[in-house]
């Protein structure tokens, strides 16, 4: 057995990211200011984004996009129910309905057919995630949503780096990144929305800093004109300048990072094959993409041991594991509110009760791999 314990991930932080943030720390500026607009121009290069904007989460900027484009009671949202609570959280909280597509049993990504089948007269937006880092078929699904008029954005918070047909996530769309501590690369909390639409970009900018006409920080001005004044309520989910310069240093390294995490999750593959009863997510079909491999997601089908023995039996082992994610619409609000229940959605549920994420982070060697399926081998056995 491993002598210590192996987490299930840990941010890779290095001297430059500190001397970056230290560096911030010392120059009088520490909120969003020089460092975010270097860090909003950095991801518009990456992603070949036209607009950026910097955001102290994912789920901040998903509640002001929701509000930007007007979406509220009465209206319908598209999306998975296994993802990140936050979504469905977001779309509730401004009196939405989530309305939640069947995922692939094989891939979890969402599928045209099963988005169009999910279109209503009330459906507003389309929510798509990109799986672990896996991109889902995005221009069969905009062809959808162009048919039927309806605008799409994509949840990027796995796929910083992923490709879809030679394309950077959210180039050509907007898209929400996530920079928390456990994402490809981390601000220790904050966001990133991507956007080709300028209208759009206007609303961001303003909800996101209490609904001012204008940014929190005036390159012109250093600092914001006192004479600003409200053109509606907004909010506040501006990043600070000390979490960006993280951000900004760990984006150097994305391509190298995501190397390491593909060259482990390779390893995985080869070792996993012939282990009956843990099934890795397959790549998806008919289209040539890149993955970012934000996650290791295998599926624990065994008839020896469910997932959860299966966990704490790794845990025992000293192997970390996460769960990534329990399906939205059989926990407890969305039961008991919104009428949801078991059978709803076949492919999702059968996942939500196996799915297991093995550890990955690019300090992780192959002997950390090889140990990881060591122990799913003696935890097997021995059930
Ligand atoms: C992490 C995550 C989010 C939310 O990101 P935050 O920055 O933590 O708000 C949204 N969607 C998915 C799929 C995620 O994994």
């Amino acid at each position: 057995m491993r002598k210590d314990f192996l987490p299930f991930t840990r941010p890779e932080v290095t001297d430059n990211d500190i001397a970056e943030v230290v560096s911030v720390l010392k120059s009088g500026w520490l909120t969003n200011g020089p460092k975010n607009a270097a860090f909003e121009e950095k991801i518009c290069e990456y992603t070949n984004s036209k607009n950026a904007v910097a955001l102290s989460s994912a789920t901040a900027g998903m509640h002001i996009l929701l509000e930007s484009m007007g979406i509220g009671p009465g209206d319908e949202v598209i999306t998975p129910a296994l993802t990140w609570v936050s979504t469905a959280n977001m779309i509730v909280l401004v009196g939405a309905t989530p309305v939640f597509a069947e995922i692939d049993r094989d891939t979890m990504l969402i599928t045209p057919e099963s988005v169009e089948a999910c279109i209503s007269e009330r459906t507003k937006l389309i929510i798509p995630v990109h799986y672990a880092g896996a991109p889902v078929d995005i221009d069969a699904i905009q062809a959808i949503a162009d048919k039927h008029n309806i605008p799409v954005v994509e949840d990027a918070a796995h796929s910083l780096g992923t490709l879809y047909k030679g394309r950077h996530i959210g180039g050509t769309n907007t898209a929400l990144y996530s920079f928390h501590a456990i994402k490809n690369i981390t601000c220790g909390e904050g966001g990133m929305l991507t956007t080709d639409d300028d209208e759009l970009l206007k609303k961001i900018k303003m909800y996101k800093f209490h609904g001012l006409g204008v940014d929190a920080f005036d390159r012109q001005n250093k600092g914001r004109s006192p004479q600003a004044e409200v053109f509606e309520p907004g909010y506040k989910c501006n990043l600070t300048d000390i979490c960006a310069a993280l951000g900004l240093s760990q984006l150097e390294r994305i391509d190298e990072i995501n190397a390491k995490r593909t060259e482990l999750a390779l390893l995985y593959r080869e070792l996993l094959a012939d282990i009956e009863g843990i099934e890795p997510l397959h790549d998806p079909v008919g289209y040539d993409f890149k993955h970012a491999w934000h996650l290791f997601i295998v599926r624990v089908s065994s008839e020896k041991i469910n997932r959860n023995d299966f966990m704490a039996a790794l845990k025992e082992q000293n192997i970390g594991t996460g769960l990534h994610f329990r399906t939205i619409h059989l926990q407890k609000y969305y039961r008991e509110n919104m009428g949801f229940k078991p059978g709803d959605l076949p492919n999702t549920e059968w996942n939500s009760d196996r799915i297991c994420s093995l550890p990955l982070f690019p300090a992780m060697t192959a002997d950390d791999v090889r140990d990881v399926v060591t122990a799913i081998k003696f935890v097997l056995n021995n059930a």
